[in-house]
């Protein structure tokens, strides 16, 4: 894989190029923002952008929003130091693929790396038939989705997790069911992750049309109503 790694701490950036270069990739390093900006968009293409979130002159959540408003879909993977939802959800909003907080074990972050990719070059999950839900569609080939005629944009995790629900609609789908299907290794991760990405599916396709089309079902997990206005 080729790799972007923008991350201003130059001993951690180096033991990433090291690493990585090991498992036979080609990493670049960047050192600010606004470099890793300019290489994103003109060194590559990259199969992988790894995006430190605290970064001289741009953030991390800057830059994978500006790659993502030049309509680049490179997978992008957020170091943060932080964690919580309230980060993840900024980084989801930017547009990210996935995240990993600081400190992270090497061997995750390509194990991360290679997930990303796999996903990438399947071109999203496996291109079943348009998943429809009153006036909700998602298109899971083309990763796109809408609610009647207005274009939604979805991020790649948003994506599967909504495919989930609308795979049956009225259907109760338990957290652990979702994460099972939707994350590449979900072992040792804590199902309540899910809830980060429903929250962030409710800001987009549910709050900006009035609507509450995603239930949550105490105890379990969450379910489609899809005809609720
Ligand atoms: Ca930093």
């Amino acid at each position: 894989m080729r790799i972007l790694v923008v991350e201003d701490e130059r001993g951690l950036a180096e033991a990433l190029r090291r690493g990585l270069g090991a498992e036979g990739h080609w990493v670049d390093l960047a050192h600010d923002g606004q470099q890793g900006l300019a290489m994103a968009r003109t060194a590559g293409p990259y199969d992988a952008v790894v995006l430190d979130v605290m970064l001289p002159g741009l953030t991390g959540y800057e830059i994978c929003a500006r790659l993502r408003a030049d309509g680049d879909p490179v997978p992008v993977l957020l170091l943060t130091a932080l964690d919580g939802e309230y980060d993840e959800a900024e980084g989801l909003d930017a547009g990210a693929d996935d995240y990993l907080t600081k400190p992270f074990s090497f061997v995750v972050l390509a194990a991360r790396l290679r997930a990303l990719r796999r996903r990438a070059a399947a071109g999203g999950p496996a291109p079943a038939a348009v998943l429809q839900a009153g006036d909700l569609v998602l298109d899971k080939a083309a990763r796109r989705c809408r609610r009647g005629d207005r274009e939604i944009e979805l991020t790649a995790r948003e994506l599967g997790v909504l495919a989930c629900l609308m795979a049956a609609p009225g259907a109760a789908v338990a957290k652990r069911d979702i994460l099972d299907e939707v994350w590449d290794s979900p072992a040792g991760i804590d199902p309540n992750i899910v809830e980060v990405y429903v929250s962030s599916l409710r800001k987009k396709v549910d709050a900006p049309f009035g609507r509450r089309s995603i239930r949550t079902v105490h105890g379990l997990g969450y379910r489609l109503a899809p005809d609720d206005a």
